[in-house]
């Protein structure tokens, strides 16, 4: 028999209730609210305290090779917090990390670590870094690093250069899941709540969103396409419509 049955014969994790304490921890402004912001915008209404975690500065978010990048990072920040406002999110951490040269390294995951016990989220959501096909760097790293920074901040004896205590977080939710087990449902009040987010980060319509504040056909173009996206609930799970993720319990 295998010693390890923690590892090998997983209990079935408990039914997530509302969370008091969320960390979201995405690469870019936008990912959070596109991987949860539907979840997240309902958790915020029930009571929840949101941080939204921005690991790098977002300034490769464009398709024009002229674009004044110094400006870039700051809208992209004012659109973040606009977009935080828009889910209920009461803080964001900017990080600072230069867009798409992300790599990973202890002290990226020792930052991350530092983080989540100061701030003692009882759920971590963040990318899937086992995503097949995953092609953005930033992404997979800041999944990867996200992962082992819940474990290093679980683990009493592991680092931490800031004297903070140990903490565990009950799960960790990886958006955008190759392999989703867990749905949280969404109905058309926090779909539209999850659009409006969406829509703050109008630097980003052109390339991530079909371009859909440029005309109302667009973003309806952009709307359909997210709620089919998120109707890929029906069939996995039973649920009309929601956000999916692969559920892991540190
Ligand atoms: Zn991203």
């Amino acid at each position: 028999m295998n010693p390890n049955l923690y590892e090998e014969l997983p209990a079935a994790p408990t039914p997530l209730s509302v969370p008091e304490r969320v960390l979201t921890i995405g690469a870019h402004p936008d990912d959070a609210e596109f991987g949860a912001g539907a979840t997240l915008a309902r958790w915020a209404d029930q009571g929840a305290k949101i941080t939204i975690v921005v690991v790098t500065d977002g300034s490769k978010g464009s398709w024009d090779p002229h674009e004044d990048q110094v400006a870039l990072v700051e809208r992209r920040k004012d659109e973040q917090r606009a977009a935080a406002t828009a889910v209920g999110a009461s803080d964001i951490v900017f990080l600072g990390h230069t867009d798409g040269e992300l790599e990973y390294s202890g002290a990226l995951r020792n930052e991350l670590a530092e983080l989540i016990r100061r701030l003692e989220p009882e759920v971590v959501l963040t990318h899937d870094p086992w995503q097949r096909y995953q092609m953005h760097p930033d992404h997979r790293v800041t999944g990867l690093a996200s992962v082992d920074a819940v474990v290093s901040a679980r683990e009493p004896l592991a680092h931490s250069a800031a004297g903070l205590d140990h903490h565990r977080p009950e799960a960790i939710m990886l958006w955008s899941a190759d392999e989703p087990d867990h749905v949280e449902s969404v109905d058309d009040r926090y779909f539209n709540r999850k659009i409006d987010a969406l829509m703050c980060h109008s630097s980003q319509s052109v390339t991530t969103m079909g371009d859909a504040a440029a005309t109302p056909e667009l973003r309806l173009q952009f709307e359909n396409k997210m709620r089919e996206w998120m109707q890929q609930s029906i069939t996995r799970f039973d649920v009309p419509m929601g956000e999916l993720f692969k559920r892991l319990t540190p």
